[in-house]
């Protein structure tokens, strides 16, 4: 019969599949013990609950545990894990990575080294592997991996930035070096950090997009000078960077000269990717949303949260939290684990925006008068970080790119439609 061959072969084919999949979940399983054993005996103690500043910085009691804890995960490479293990990562598979924070989650464990490398990890580092040369890797990745080397991201100027492609900042050839004059703004963290990824115009006569390049640049230098910009928020997180005859060696240019657009683009969607899962209102969330709503605005005779409309709003909110979560894990399954970056990061990253500004929003709402403090001891921990992370929600929607950009990646790159704006 023709059919038999066909299901003969299917059924090798199915239960070979099987074998593979219950094979690698046995590994896993096996990896995750073997995490579990290693965080008992490697983890500090003294940093459990611990929360990292923006700029990682810690306190005295907790400083020496943190390099320590640093130092013994930059050993394992579980810093930057998916990496190369010759680039200071530990190779591991994406479910393997994703098995690790979330065996770290449950001992109340961290990673602290994408904080400590600024744009290191999420942007620069994944940029580097596919752009540079065996030198530059050797050379940058592995300082970052161990996040022993902070780095900051010179893209937005003055006149630049949703319009990244207007930049003026020059980049001259000099023989062995480029000399590099103009300055930059929000540059978030640039007077803490070692180098700087930065978009520099190297052929002022070419078309806006392609007399770009991407150098990178040493921070510890005379022609460098960063000032701090406050935010609403009381956190100062960027400065405006300028840059005087800043020297730039030609061994760190990334990529092609005068193709930096290509270059920035491709950061750009490890920066969205970076972004796409929803922050929470609260930080460590404790207590659900609904619950915490409940507390505060009380709930009516059948134990529901007692204002019908707060109510509604909130089962809006919580169903888009979950859609996002759930399609999030979709794509990761379809893509076997493996996470390539796209022009889909941009709708994430602006799902994830929409969900974490009503959260604060939302939060802010049910805490009535008690979440309009700034500071006072009638006010709880937990209300003043609502206010702080409702002004710093603001941010979201503008950094990586603003919610409206996003949408005009999404409908040229996406649904195909005719580019209205940003010609050149
Ligand atoms: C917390 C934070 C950290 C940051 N860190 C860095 C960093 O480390 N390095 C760095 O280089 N930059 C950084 N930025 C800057 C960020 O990338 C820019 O703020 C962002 O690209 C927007 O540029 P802009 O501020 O010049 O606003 P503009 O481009 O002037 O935009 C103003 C408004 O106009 C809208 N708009 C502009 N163009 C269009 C268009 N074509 N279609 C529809 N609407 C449009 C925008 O959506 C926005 O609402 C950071 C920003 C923030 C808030």
């Amino acid at each position: 019969m023709p059919l038999a061959p066909a299901m003969v072969q299917f059924n090798v084919e199915s239960d070979g599949k099987r074998e593979n999949i219950m094979s690698e979940a046995h590994n896993l399983e096996a990896f995750r013990t073997s995490v579990r054993e290693w965080l008992a005996s490697n983890f500090p103690e003294n940093l459990v609950g611990f929360s990292m500043g923006m700029e990682g910085s810690a306190n005295a009691l907790h400083e020496s545990d943190l390099e320590l804890w640093r130092q013994r995960l930059a050993e394992k490479g579980w810093g930057a894990p998916t990496w190369p293990v010759i680039y200071g990562g530990a190779g591991l598979s994406h479910p393997q990575a994703k098995a690790l924070g979330q065996e770290m989650g449950k001992i109340g464990a961290f990673n602290p080294i994408p904080i400590l490398a600024g744009m290191g990890v999420t942007m620069v580092g994944p940029t580097v592997l596919e752009y540079g040369t065996d030198d530059q890797k050797a050379r940058h990745l592995p300082g970052i991996a161990s996040g022993a080397i902070r780095w900051c991201l010179g893209l937005s100027e003055p006149n630049a930035g949703s319009d990244l492609a207007s930049l003026a900042t020059k980049a001259v050839d000099q023989g062995d070096c480029f000399m590099v004059n103009g300055q930059k703004v929000w540059t978030s963290g640039a007077d803490i950090s070692q180098w700087c990824g930065a978009v520099v115009r190297t052929d002022p006569s070419a078309k806006k997009r392609d007399g770009i390049s991407f150098v990178m640049l040493p921070m510890n230098q005379a022609g460098v000078e960063t000032r701090p910009i406050k935010l609403i928020s009381g956190v100062s997180p960027f400065c405006e960077t300028f840059f005087n005859d800043a020297r730039v060696e030609k061994t760190d240019l990334l990529g092609d000269l005068n193709d930096g657009w290509s270059v920035v683009k491709r950061l750009l969607q490890h920066e969205r990717q970076s972004q796409t899962s929803a922050r929470s209102a609260v930080s460590a969330e404790k207590e659900s949303l609904p619950a915490m709503a409940m507390r505060y605005a009380g709930t009516d005779a059948e134990g529901k949260l007692a204002d019908a409309d707060l109510r509604t709003r909130m089962v809006r909110h919580l169903m888009a939290e979950q859609a996002h979560g759930l399609t999030v894990s979709r794509i990761t399954a379809e893509a076997k684990g493996k996470v390539e970056v796209s022009a889909a990061a941009s709708i994430l990253k602006n799902s994830a925006t929409a969900i974490s500004q009503s959260k604060s929003e939302l939060t802010l709402e049910f805490m009535g008068s008690q979440g309009l403090g700034w500071q006072g001891e009638q006010f709880a921990e937990e209300e003043l970080s609502t206010v702080r992370d409702w002004l710093w929600g603001k941010a979201i929607s503008i950094y990586g790119g603003s919610y409206e950009v996003q949408n005009n990646i999404i409908s040229k790159n996406i649904l195909g439609l005719p580019e209205t704006t940003q010609k050149g």
